[in-house]
């Protein structure tokens, strides 16, 4: 497996099915070099973890890597970008307590501001059916994206397309100049093609993730590997492929 390091996985904290230990057990396995727990963030209203957990998935974290010095093991979280403002659901002690920060729109999240969110969130679900609904709301999940890029030192950018139709080629511009990385998911279906040969005109760079919520769908990357060949994306422009380029 060239892909050595993973960056987005989740687990009983929120809405994956493993514990902590069984995905670094997992990871362990499949020869990882490090990994990191990201599990939702508190604006999630049915599965974010709840604030003050930060610390218990913290003090399982320091045990966990003092059990198992073969593997880097990061905690961070999956924040979720709130509304158009780019505002997400970063607290100083969740931030104080991680060391890394990913960030992707979600359904069910709490609106930064009531009308305008939910009515981006109304228009996205809307959007998974009807093709009105889903060129109406570009521009504000779009806005969304960047403003979230520009406004926090995010490191990962998940899915980004996913749930709600963003205008990658502005998205990746903006991610060039603030060095986020564009996510390829395993478990969604974003970046697509389409999306990676926009994005790769600017000088991005891509990470894949398993995205994992189960934890032997750690270090399976088959369709997020097949998109970046079918996009033609140089392997080397992917920050956690290590194989050959
Ligand atoms: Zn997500
Ligand atoms: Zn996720």
């Amino acid at each position: 497996m060239a892909i050595k390091y993973d960056f987005h996985m989740h687990t009983k904290y929120s809405d994956g099915k493993s514990t902590m230990e069984e995905n670094v057990k997992e990871a362990i396995k499949k020869d990882l070099h490090i990994i990191a727990i990201t599990d939702h963030g508190p604006g999630h209203l049915v599965y974010g973890i709840k604030e003050r957990d930060i610390l218990k998935l913290r003090e399982e974290v320091n045990d966990l890597q003092r059990k198992y010095p073969q593997i880097q093991i990061l905690l961070g979280i999956e924040a979720n970008i709130l509304g158009a403002d780019g505002k997400i659901d970063l607290t100083d002690l969740v931030e104080e307590n991680i060391d890394i920060l990913i960030a992707g729109y979600h359904f069910g999240s709490r609106p930064s501001k009531f009308c305008r969110d939910m009515r981006i969130h109304m228009y996205n679900l809307l959007g998974l059916k009807i093709k009105y609904f889903r060129n109406k709301i570009v521009n504000e999940n779009t806005m969304a994206l960047i403003n979230a890029m520009e406004k926090y030192n995010i490191d990962v950018l998940t899915h980004p397309g996913d749930k709600g139709k963003v205008d990658i080629d502005l998205v990746a511009q903006v991610a060039a100049k603030t060095g986020t990385k564009l996510e390829i998911n395993e478990r969604h279906t974003h970046l697509t093609v389409e999306e990676i040969k926009i994005a790769m005109k600017y000088d991005v760079k891509f990470i894949i993730s398993s995205d994992a919520h189960f934890y032997e769908h750690i270090g399976v990357y088959n369709d997020a590997l097949n998109r970046v060949k079918e996009a033609g994306l140089d392997l080397r422009r992917v920050v956690n492929y290590e194989g050959d380029k």
